[in-house]
């Protein structure tokens, strides 16, 4: 019979997996405004074109094209902060519903796991609603201070960001005196990074509050848990920033200093809630044996990053690329040499660092 802390973290890593999709329906939905965003905004710039067609000028975006371009670079900014303010709310919107549901992931994975007459005993707290709107506006709000205000904040700022780039394709387009389609496409190209940092933004901004909505709920059952483990996910793209934490355990007795994934973007970590024993969670001998088996007190086991890293030479390559491979087959660094909890150390830094070290 596998530990608690083991069937918690696949059911969390069920969770997870499931994440994917609903990040990715949310970035489809965000995406879809921008689009709606772009097509108003090239109905105008046609429009403007054709005006000054009609006008009799022989380049339309010359002489009394000006004031098409005007009007057209006045749409631009509407039609952005529509974009804006229409994905703030889709978001918000989808960051309620996920924190409600992961701030529940705690007991639904012990449902799973434990009968009812078990469950009951452990008088699990709930996290109580305003405090999850709380996290959810936090991130949100315009006042808000966490790392994960900054993007969310940010939303505006996608629309404010594409304007100049949208602006410069324009006025190029039209000091060239470039054709309708040579414009449009100028301008469409000026939008394609506004796509990419949308679905970036969005991706991490889900991660995060998935992660701090269940770390809510752990926290306010810190009674019945021993702490959390870090859990990677590990394939190819798991990254040395994640790697070596993984498997890790934190107690909450033991200080704050807990990693708080996702630690970059596009990190897919999480961690799993750490159940004490049957013994600590003051349960009576006669629970059935099935549930003192499970409830041993030790942690997930599995193999780690590094045993999974270190086993074939091609993963260690993908993992860290040639030259850091090296530098650890020739034993001249560590798996955690490559990366502080944020970032990958560069490789000019690591050499500095082992001439001063030699
Ligand atoms: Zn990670």
């Amino acid at each position: 019979m596998p530990a608690a802390a083991s069937l918690l973290r696949d059911q969390y890593l069920a969770q997870q997996l499931g994440l994917i999709g609903f990040e990715n329906s949310t970035v489809f939905s965000v995406q879809r405004a921008l689009e709606r965003a772009e097509r108003q905004l090239l109905g105008e710039i046609a429009a403007a074109y054709s005006e000054g067609l009609a006008s009799g000028t022989a380049v339309p975006w010359t002489g009394i094209g000006y004031r098409y371009k005007i009007r057209a670079l006045t749409r631009v900014q509407e039609a952005m902060k529509e974009m804006a303010i229409e994905s703030r709310d889709l978001v918000h919107k989808a960051l309620t519903e996920l924190s409600r549901e992961q701030a529940s992931l705690l007991q639904s994975a012990l449902s799973e796991m434990l009968p009812d007459s078990v469950l009951d005993q452990l008088k699990l707290s709930k996290v109580n609603l305003r405090q999850l709107a709380a996290l959810v506006d936090d991130k949100m709000g315009e006042n808000a201070t966490g790392s994960v205000a900054k993007i969310l904040h940010d939303f505006d700022e996608l629309g404010a960001k594409a304007i100049p780039r949208v602006q410069r394709a324009l006025e190029s387009a039209i000091s060239d005196g470039a054709s309708l389609s040579k414009t449009t496409t100028a301008v469409v190209e000026s939008l394609k990074v506004a796509r990419h940092e949308a679905a970036a933004y969005v991706r991490t901004v889900i991660m995060q509050t998935a992660n701090d909505s269940a770390r809510l709920m752990h926290q306010e059952n810190a009674d019945i848990l021993q702490g959390e483990q870090y859990v990677a996910t590990l394939d190819d793209s798991t990254c040395p920033i994640c790697g070596p934490l993984d498997g890790n355990v934190y107690y909450f007795d033991k200080g704050p200093n807990a990693p708080r994934p996702p630690l970059h973007p596009g990190c897919r970590c999480y961690m799993s809630p750490y159940l004490k024993s049957w013994r600590e969670l003051g349960l009576p001998e006669s629970i059935p044996d099935v549930v003192k088996q499970q409830l041993n007190g030790r942690r997930a086991e599995r193999i780690t990053w590094e045993q999974w890293v270190t086993a074939k030479n091609s993963r260690l390559e993908s993992a860290l690329g040639p030259t850091r491979a090296e530098l650890f087959r020739q034993g001249k660094a560590k798996l955690d040499d490559f990366a502080t909890r944020t970032e990958i150390i560069p490789l000019r830094d690591l050499a500095a660092a082992r001439k001063k070290t030699a």
